[in-house]
C-alpha cells in the first residue's frame, strides 16, 4: 500500500498508522504517518494505531439482523 507520510512528508510503501493526540476531548494532532515514525509516536508517548488497509463498506446482513435484537444479554 502507497501512502503519504505527513511526517516525512514523502510518499511510503508499507503500513500505514495514525498517531492521534488528544487533550480534553480535542484532537491536536492526528496524521498518517510510517512505521518508523508510528515507533517515534509510541516512544513519546502518543497514542496511535495501524490503519486497517481493507476499506470495504460495512454491509449489514440483513439475515442477522431479526435474530439479534431481541436477544436480553
Ligand atoms: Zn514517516
Amino acid at each position: 500500500m502507497e501512502f503519504f507520510c505527513r511526517h516525512c512528508d514523502e510518499i511510503v510503501v508499507g503500513q500505514p498508522y495514525r498517531v492521534i493526540s488528544e487533550e480534553d476531548g480535542v484532537v491536536l494532532l492526528n496524521m498518517t504517518v510510517c512505521r518508523s515514525c508510528y515507533k517515534e509516536a509510541r516512544a513519546l508517548g502518543l497514542h496511535s494505531e495501524a490503519i486497517q488497509r481493507d476499506r470495504k463498506p460495512r454491509r449489514r446482513r440483513p439475515w442477522a439482523d431479526a435474530s439479534t435484537l431481541s436477544a436480553g444479554g
